[in-house]
């Protein structure tokens, strides 16, 4: 099966089963897996920050983040089609009284600097107190420009705000913008990336920041359920990622410019977006039952049932179908896949 769905679907490579087998583990809620400290220790070098936390999912990494930054009664400023914000069951609202002050988001992604700045609350007994900005890059696969990055995060530096990165894809912008992990992320407090979408693990992310938050977010990590025991089996996983499957990203992002060319020739598919490994594409009357006619074909992907694939989505700022290159994606699979959208939509590609 050609996967397309997302970079979440990727099997462990044999290497990487190889360096899990042969991990060295220990009781982490202890402290004592020496592979989940090595993670840890990679991370915090790779991003030049204080400290890293090994947790299970981005979801939890982003969480203990809010917990670790805000508290009862506080607020973070996200932009309204955020992951935090959308995607994460209102967390930081249900578990910990934080507060989510949507703001309107630009095309590219990014939360508004005006927006955010009239989102900022005065010290009053109205409101709730503004602790925290979170910005996300990738933001649906895009790149954010590390110069309008710059601009918000002064804005929320200027009224003493912290300010977090959900960099769920970070390695994404950083080969593609070729500049080290160090350098993308400078400007943020905290960070969190994660090891189980284009990076090819099959759990993990981490959460880096100054040692104080990082032993407060260690507290919340344990609270949520996420101590895990012998986790040097998945931060090995970690960090083989880490060390062999970043640079590899930008073959993602060539296949994933091939697929997008190469569909858009197909008469009633129209490429909306082309944004590192995803890309984003309208149909013109698809039949209702697209996706299952493919997966015959061997290609998985979302395709909605309906007509108004120009309707917004519940999960990405942007319209249409979303189709995402990753490592168990071959040059031969991206022709394939584009052949079996051209048989289905007769009358496509000549
Ligand atoms: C996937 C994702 C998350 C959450 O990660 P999970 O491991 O799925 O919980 C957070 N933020 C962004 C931008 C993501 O893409």
């Amino acid at each position: 099966m050609i996967d397309l769905r997302s970079d979440t679907v990727t099997r462990p490579t044999e290497p990487m089963r190889r360096a899990m087998a042969d991990a060295e583990v220990g009781d982490d809620v202890f402290g004592e897996d020496p592979t989940v400290n090595r993670l840890e220790s990679m991370v915090a070098e790779r991003l030049d920050k204080e400290a890293s936390l090994f947790v299970p999912s981005g979801t939890q990494s982003n969480l203990c983040a809010l917990l670790a930054h805000c508290g009862r009664g506080d607020e973070y400023i996200a932009g309204d089609t955020s992951h935090i914000v959308r995607l994460e069951g209102g967390g930081g609202a249900v578990l910990g009284g934080i507060a989510p002050q949507p703001v309107a988001t630009d095309l590219d992604g990014l939360p508004d600097a005006e927006a955010i700045a009239a989102a900022i609350k005065p010290d009053d007994c109205h409101f709730a107190r503004t602790r925290l900005l979170c910005l996300e890059n990738t933001k649906d696969g895009m790149v954010q420009s590390p110069q309008r990055m710059d601009h918000a995060i002064k804005v929320a530096r200027d009224a003493s705000l912290s300010v977090h990165l959900d960099g769920a894809r970070m390695w994404n912008a950083c080969v593609d913008l070729g500049v080290s992990g160090a350098e993308l992320t400078a400007g943020f407090d905290t960070v969190s990336m994660c090891l189980s979408k284009g990076l090819g693990a099959p759990a993990g992310s981490v959460l880096s920041g100054p040692r104080a938050l990082i032993d407060e977010a260690r507290k919340w990590r344990k609270m949520l359920g996420g101590g895990l025991r012998q986790a040097g089996v998945l931060a090995a996983a970690g960090i083989h990622a880490l060390t062999h499957h970043v640079e590899r990203l930008l073959d993602d992002h060539v296949r994933a410019t091939r697929l997008g060319e190469t569909l858009s020739e197909i008469d009633r598919i129209e490429v909306t977006a082309l944004n590192t490994n995803m890309i984003f594409i309208s149909i013109d009357a698809p039949a209702s039952d697209l996706s299952e006619r493919l997966r015959e074909r061997g290609v998985l992907c979302n395709v909605p049932r309906t007509r108004g694939l120009k309707e917004p989505s519940p999960y990405s700022q942007l319209s249409g179908a979303r189709l995402v290159t990753h490592l168990d994606i071959s040059d031969d699979d991206i022709s394939r896949a584009v052949d079996a959208f051209a048989a289905e939509l007769a009358g496509g590609r000549q």
